[in-house]
């Protein structure tokens, strides 16, 4: 049978406006990580969601992933500021977004890709959290039942996918029982430039991709979840 989740890290207001009514129609909640002191705000040079968007998805069933405070690299705060310092950004996240927005925040997202966390950080995020994700640029499934949910691992789903590669991924979850997070970042109908680099983006998706996406699940019958409704479920 399997699992999908759809996660977006960022909160970005472009991926806002082009999907999050789409999902709420198609009966899929999603997963949004969001960095708490950005709401509103602007990361790499694009608009993040407001807090009357972060109300709609929570009024829509879609849950609401801390994504630290100030969107930094958990490991290098570690190393430069101490356990302290990421205790802090772990917890604030969390009580800003159960201030503002209530319901509840269970769920953590490192920051970045490569080396953003340890053992000790995800021993750190269990202090707070029921589970927490790292993101990887190569594909990764999670096995079910989850064995730690502090280790769990997400898929960076760009425009670089073809649509049989994908089509095949969603076979292999199905077929083997497994979990398979697909996580977005910016899902627009143009790219765009961040603050810190001339290329374009590398978490691209092309809306007219991410709606193929949605139906070819549909057409699976996988169950979509979110991740604190996997987690939960499980626990049940
Ligand atoms: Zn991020």
């Amino acid at each position: 049978m399997g699992i999908i989740t759809i996660a977006f890290d960022d909160g970005y207001k472009d991926t806002f406006k082009h999907c999050a009514e789409l999902l709420t129609e198609n009966g899929i909640p999603a997963t949004f990580a969001i960095p708490s002191s950005y709401i509103g705000k602007t990361l790499e040079n694009r608009d993040v969601i407001s807090e009357e968007d972060v109300k709609y998805l929570v009024n829509n069933g879609h849950e609401i992933a801390a994504h630290s405070l100030t969107h930094r690299n958990m490991l290098d705060v570690f190393n430069s500021e101490g356990e302290k310092a990421v205790k802090s950004e772990m917890k604030r996240s969390k009580d800003i977004l159960k201030e503002k927005f209530g319901g509840r925040i269970e769920s953590f997202v490192f920051p970045f890709i490569k080396n953003n966390q340890t053992s000790s950080l995800r021993t750190l995020a269990s202090e707070y959290y029921t589970s927490s994700r790292i993101s990887t640029e190569s594909f990764a499934f999670n096995e079910l039942p989850v064995k730690d949910p502090y280790s769990i691992t997400g898929t960076c789903i760009t425009t670089d996918i073809p649509m049989a590669e994908y089509e095949k991924l969603i076979e292999i979850v199905s077929k083997k029982d497994l979990w398979l997070i697909e996580v977005f970042h910016l899902v627009s109908d143009k790219n765009t430039k961040s603050a810190h680099r001339d290329a374009p983006y590398r978490f691209f998706t092309h809306i007219d991709e991410f709606k193929k996406h949605i139906s070819y699940i549909k057409s699976t019958g996988i169950p979509t979840l979110t991740q604190r409704q996997v987690i939960t479920r499980q626990n049940l």
